[in-house]
């Protein structure tokens, strides 16, 4: 980081750029060309901003910084996955971004807050607790500064923390990301996963068309609110209501994340139940082979279960894939995540 006292360009839209020009008394365009620089040359000074006057440069870098900063530490898994650690907040938190390669695809995992208020009992991100949500820079930062960040194909916002409960920020990155200003991706390759906050989630059906995962987990009312405690304020059954105005039968995907846990939710009768929930919503099921974390009641569900469940769901005529497990020796995969709180 440049410096903390600064403020971060990075991150910002270009309406929040346009009222930083208008404050440096900078003319209007100005704006645009910064958004240029940060985004599409991504340079890591305001001094490399060359088409903006000298004088203006520096009165702008006065204030404010460029806001890219690298991060700390990288673990590399036998399987080509890559996990980083980058600070957050005052410098005492960090949180963790996972590099997925895969044939042509490069998808990066990324955190949305410190720790996680939702407390679902599976999940190390929930064990550790909250300790605050990242801001829009903080979570750009992890696209922009990784080291194969030119190479990423895709973004899932499914590493550490609730992206809807930081809702404001999460829309401002699909924001930047998004825009001819910004990065210029197809949303459709930013997938936004929930547990289902109903406020959040309807902010991001209606101004956004990323897709959208829903971590389901149970179809059971009070089975997944014994490992999900938001089951509890906004029920699956409501969720589904609110997502059954929406059309993911075209351009927009909705898939439900499924954990399986032996003799828990890996019989027949979820997956029917599951269907019936599901098949009304076009939604596709991705099954997650879960990754026992220490002082839990879970265990693993069976690769033949897996399967069988997977065809069952088929049968209904739901797509349904087995997520691969990556990184798990270095804990990166699903639900493994801590990042670190420095001492
Ligand atoms: S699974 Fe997601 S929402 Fe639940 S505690 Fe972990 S990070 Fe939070």
């Amino acid at each position: 980081m440049e410096t903390t006292q600064l403020t971060p360009l990075m991150g910002m839209t270009l309406g929040q750029l346009q009222a930083v020009v208008a404050e440096m008394g900078m003319p209007r365009f100005s704006a645009g060309q910064i958004c240029r620089w940060l985004y599409e040359k991504r340079v890591e000074s305001i001094d490399e901003m060359s088409d903006l006057s000298k004088p203006n440069r520096a009165r702008l870098a006065a204030k404010y910084c460029v806001g890219r900063y690298a991060p700390m530490r990288e673990a590399q898994s036998i399987d080509g996955t890559v996990k980083y650690l980058f600070a957050a907040g005052d410098g005492t938190k960090a949180v963790e971004s996972v590099y997925i390669p895969d044939d042509d695809r490069a998808t990066l995992c990324i955190s949305t807050q410190c720790g996680c208020k939702m407390g679902c009992s599976f999940c190390m991100t929930g064990r550790q607790g909250f300790h605050g949500s990242l801001t829009a820079h903080e979570i750009i930062n992890q696209v922009l500064s990784v080291p194969h960040s030119e190479k990423l194909t895709n973004v899932v916002m499914m590493g550490m923390g609730e992206p809807l409960d930081n809702v404001e920020a999460v829309l401002q990155v699909v924001e930047v990301m998004t825009a001819q200003w910004g990065l210029a991706w197809s949303p459709k390759r930013i997938t936004v996963s929930t547990v289902g906050l109903l406020p959040g989630l309807k902010r991001l059906l209606d101004e956004t068309s990323v897709h959208v995962a829903v971590s389901v987990h149970s179809p059971y009312h009070e089975e997944r609110a014994g490992i999900m405690p938001i089951e509890n304020a906004y029920p699956l059954r409501r969720v589904a209501a609110l997502l059954s105005g929406y059309d993911f039968r075209h351009q927009r995907r909705l898939s439900a994340e499924y954990i399986m846990w032996k003799g828990i939710n890996d019989d027949d009768a979820h997956a029917e139940a599951l269907a019936r929930l599901l098949k009304p919503l076009g939604a596709r099921v991705n099954l997650i082979r879960f990754h026992a974390i220490p002082g839990t009641k879970f265990d693993t569900a069976d690769d033949a279960t897996m399967v069988h469940f997977r065809d069952l769901l088929n049968s209904h005529g739901i797509i349904c894939t087995i997520r691969r497990s990556r990184g798990e020796d270095i804990a990166a995969a699903c639900g493994m995540l801590a990042g670190k709180v420095k001492e």
